[in-house]
């Protein structure tokens, strides 16, 4: 069985606690796109890791978790992250954590353009985690990229990195930033390459063979639907793929062996950075997003960035389960909605006169456009840890349907709290199914 979970909206919608409740019913967990950007926050008892690189399944000492060949790997976060999560108990060997030979390497020079790209767009800004993602994806399609297998040998290492250095140095100067030089990255660069040494391997045929033996896999995304690099609100979006499509290619399974596909989808909406954002909560909703960001913690994993708050978007959300296929749908944060007297739910798009339904293609166009609203009553009581979805007060009960129905799928889970107890499955779903299995 191998299954995907992404999140259907931008992002932070509490995939880290369902992929970690998921991890214990599956052998392999990888992950296919992305890098040290995603910002996992797990809970486990009283200990709470952050993960940005690598897979949730991490955590749980009798997984095998692998960086997949769509991901792009910066081997100084990878180590700082492996030796964090060892500090903390969890023994991470290389027969439990495999990196593709295909993935490619995120330099010192990649963060270097990073902030210079950023810089030059001004107020046009994307607003990227600065981590040098962005450019080693430019790299890999410019093909001109690093690739693991490639730094594995030094001479060949010490060749791309001055060619490519060559060329990076002229935009870093030209922006008034210091030229870096090229002895000085393979000095920093090498004796991390011999430590990941040992963790690469060739990770589809790893997993081939895992889904021949019957192992059960999970595709985990990072980052979501709508910052997918083709789907996403082009241009604020991440370079990479996240869309359902991009786990066969960034894991290399063949699409037909995919069993099912999950989407994660929160009560509401938040976004970080800069970027379209129809249903944000401003001016006189601004006390109903302060509520949600307390409520919900939503301040970046990673940066601490508060995160912009809003409605919950059908429209944006019936687009992602078309895209990915979502055969069902985790959702999460109920409880943070438990103190509103309404909540309103996005269903459709009104721009120049016209009620639409799709998602445009055009930012503009997001930006302009009004959300139309249904306004449903809250329900003014608590349901964080609710384990039944018969003991939901009605209200809830009548908002989680609304949900399922505006956007066409199943709900399978909801979450009631940051706790893995403080979960319903709901009984006959599909996803239950997956549970079992
Ligand atoms: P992710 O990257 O999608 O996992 O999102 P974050 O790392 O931003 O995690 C979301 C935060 O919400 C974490 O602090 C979780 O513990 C928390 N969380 C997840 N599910 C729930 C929930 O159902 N209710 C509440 N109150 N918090 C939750």
């Amino acid at each position: 069985m191998i299954i995907v979970i992404i999140g259907a909206q931008w992002g932070d919608e509490g995939k880290g606690k369902v992929v970690d409740l998921l991890a214990d019913r599956f052998d392999i967990v990888a992950r296919y796109q992305g890098g040290h950007n995603a910002g996992h926050s797990v809970y486990v008892g009283e200990r709470s890791f952050v993960l940005r690189l690598l897979p949730s399944g991490i955590i749980h000492p009798d997984k095998v978790c692998v960086l997949g060949n769509g991901m792009v790997i910066d081997p100084k976060a990878f180590f700082e992250e492996v030796d964090q999560i060892t500090e903390q108990g969890v023994v991470v060997s290389p027969d439990r954590l495999k990196v593709s030979t295909r993935a490619h390497l995120i330099m010192p020079y990649h963060r270097a353009l990073d902030h210079t790209s950023e810089e030059r767009l001004g107020n046009e800004k994307i607003g990227t985690t600065l981590r040098g993602i962005g450019p080693a994806y430019e790299d890999k399609a410019g093909r001109r990229g690093i690739r693991v297998s490639d730094a594995l040998s030094p001479d060949l290492l010490k060749l791309r990195v001055e060619r490519n250095l060559e060329e990076a140095n002229r935009i870093i100067v030209l922006y008034g930033n210091p030229p870096l030089r090229a002895d000085e990255i393979i000095e920093e660069i090498s004796p991390l390459i011999e430590r990941l040494r040992p963790f690469v391997a060739e990770t589809s045929h790893f997993l081939a063979g895992a889904r021949k033996e019957k192992r059960r896999i999970l595709l985990e995304g990072a980052q979501a639907t709508l910052l997918d690099v083709d789907h996403g609100t082009y241009p604020y979006v991440t370079s990479s793929n996240p869309t359902a499509g991009g786990a066969s290619v960034g894991a290399g399974i063949p699409p037909h062996h995919i069993t099912g596909v999950l989407g994660i989808v929160r009560t509401y909406a938040t976004r970080v950075g800069e970027g379209p954002f129809p249903t944000e909560m401003l001016d006189a909703e601004e006390p109903i997003a302060h509520l949600i960001r307390e409520r919900g913690n939503e301040y970046g994993s990673v940066t601490k960035r508060p995160r912009r708050c809003g409605w919950f978007d059908a429209v944006a959300t019936r687009y992602a389960a078309e895209l990915n296929g979502f055969d069902s749908i985790a959702l999460t944060k109920l409880d943070v909605l438990d103190e509103l007297y309404e909540v309103k739910v996005c269903t459709g798009y009104e721009l120049d006169g016209r009620v639409s339904d799709t998602f445009p293609a055009v930012s503009q166009d997001l930006r302009q456009l009004r959300p139309v609203y249904r306004t449903l009553p809250g329900w003014k009581s608590s349901t964080l840890g609710t384990t039944r979805f018969d003991e939901l007060p009605p209200n809830a009960r009548a908002y989680v349907e609304f949900l399922s129905d505006t956007v066409g799928v199943e709900i399978g889970l909801i979450s009631t709290g940051p706790e893995r107890d403080q979960t319903i499955i709901m009984e006959g779903s599909t996803m239950e199914g997956w549970f079992a299995g």
